[in-house]
């Protein structure tokens, strides 16, 4: 540490008009991750510009160039994106693979609505700025710094590590699909599009999460047809109000409060850091998921709400063509954050049963998301986990979640492959800007960052 603390001093001092010592990470492996980041920042590989080939012949490049066979390094073009496939030589061959997932592509960002230009990357004041500088070309410019620095200490893992970057994760994820399908052999996922250091706003690290779920997203419509008429002669039946009337029933409706394994870690994990009026309600919930008391409080915040039970919300409405007019139309959608382990199917007989109105059309929206279990936690990923993580900041506090948002594992768990959320990046709240304007990462989170999925992978392939 006092070694690597020295370098990056004289190397600020050398070189004083390049950067402030809070801009150079102080170790190789966060300098090379620095530099591919910049590098992938650079190239916008946003929906529809056909970029993403562009930055996997970059990384191909440096793979090769760090010692990867060129046969063992693949890019597979869907549409005008693709993904890449890397395979790292593992000791016995024919062992299940390991999977290490990120994602290329980035979400659009437009010049006149950013401080900087989006896709010129800028090092300043102790942060990357740039889209992507976190989600999720961080991790991707981690791993690669870490499988390069592996490859050239001559390091083989016990079994194939296969790299496995996907390229349309922000919008289809056909990428996805296809190399799930590929890769539907592995034995784990590891996602660095998921879970993640949590800093305090004094920079201290506060709690590590480890994604091992999601929720599944479903939208479904309420449709109403009347044959409408003349505004001055109302009939009994109005689809303004019923399915007005609807819509208030689906909205005060309370889907069953659910505890499962990952959400009970989440929970028994979660308290010892929690404001003590939720901490008792969080242990009690873990307990005795028939504890309404607990569950109430818990789903009265919105930071918990989503991990209690499936929701179901109003998010629009469609209807009536006229001021003086009967509405003969009306269309309105409920989205839906179901919990792992029930169908969209099975929600959608849920809705019908309270909203108790045959007038009613209801259907389920089909957009492709998917219906994924959450991934059993396994000891040997946690152990490995734990160990990388406590290396830079001991005794943290490891809490295993459930993501409300989709990332690429849920095309893994489908076919039964355990994925897990493993980020290497640490942020305070206040940094977290994926998807937003004047996005940016912590110069800081490089150097841990990479010894961190070092470590894990030394560790879970030894
Ligand atoms: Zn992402």
């Amino acid at each position: 540490m006092r070694i690597a603390l020295l370098a990056s001093v004289t190397l600020a001092f050398s070189f004083p008009t390049i950067a402030s010592a809070q801009d150079v990470p102080a170790t190789p492996g966060g300098q090379e991750a620095l530099e591919i980041l910049r590098e992938a920042i650079d190239v916008p590989t946003v929906a529809g510009r056909g970029k993403v080939p562009e930055l996997a012949a970059k990384l191909t490049q440096r793979l090769v160039a760090g010692g990867f066979n060129a046969e063992d390094v693949r890019f597979v073009p869907v549409g005008e994106t693709g993904y890449l496939i890397a395979t790292y030589a593992g000791r016995d061959r024919q062992a299940k693979p390991v999977v290490i997932n990120v994602h290329m592509d980035v979400v659009e960002a437009r010049r006149e609505d950013w401080q900087r230009d989006p896709f010129v990357s800028v090092v300043e004041n102790g942060y990357v700025f740039g889209r992507g500088s976190l989600d999720n070309k961080a991790d991707l410019a981690m791993i690669m710094a870490t499988v390069l620095k592996l490859k050239r200490a001559g390091w083989v893992p016990s079994r194939d590590l296969v790299l496995g970057f996907t390229g349309d994760e922000e919008t289809l994820m056909a990428t996805t699909a296809t190399m799930a399908k590929e890769l539907q052999n592995a034995d784990v996922v590891l996602n660095g599009d998921g879970g993640g250091g949590e800093l305090g706003s004094d920079g201290k690290p506060f709690v590590y999460s480890l994604q091992a779920g999601e929720k599944t997203y479903g939208d479904f419509r309420l449709t109403a047809t009347d044959p409408g008429g003349h505004s001055s002669r109302p009939g009994k039946y109005n689809p303004i109000a019923a399915v007005g009337a609807a819509l208030v029933k689906v909205n005060s409706h309370r889907f069953p409060p659910q505890v499962s394994p990952l959400t009970k870690a989440y929970w028994e994990g979660t308290a010892p850091s929690a404001p003590a009026e939720v901490a008792g309600a969080m242990r009690a919930f873990a307990a005795n998921p028939a504890d309404t008391a607990a569950s109430d409080l818990l789903s009265s915040r919105t930071e918990y709400v989503g991990i209690v039970r499936t929701t179901c919300v109003p998010t629009m409405v469609d209807g009536g063509h006229a001021p003086n007019a009967l509405p003969q139309s009306v269309s309105a959608n409920v989205n839906c954050r179901i919990f792992p382990g029930t169908s969209r199917a099975q929600t959608l007989e849920e809705l019908r049963r309270v909203i108790g109105d045959d007038s009613i059309k209801l259907e389920i929206i089909e957009d492709g998301s998917l219906e994924a279990p959450e991934s059993p936690l396994r000891p040997d990923v946690m152990a490995a986990v734990t160990k990388a993580v406590h290396e830079r900041a001991p005794g943290l506090a490891i809490v295993p979640s459930m993501s409300a948002g989709a990332t690429d594992s849920a095309h893994f768990r489908v076919y039964g492959i355990p994925a897990f959320g493993v980020a290497a990046s640490f942020l305070k709240p206040e940094d977290e800007f994926a998807h937003g304007l004047d996005e940016r990462l912590p110069v800081a989170t490089l150097d841990p960052g990479v010894k961190q999925w070092e470590t894990l992978l030394r560790t879970l392939f030894k």
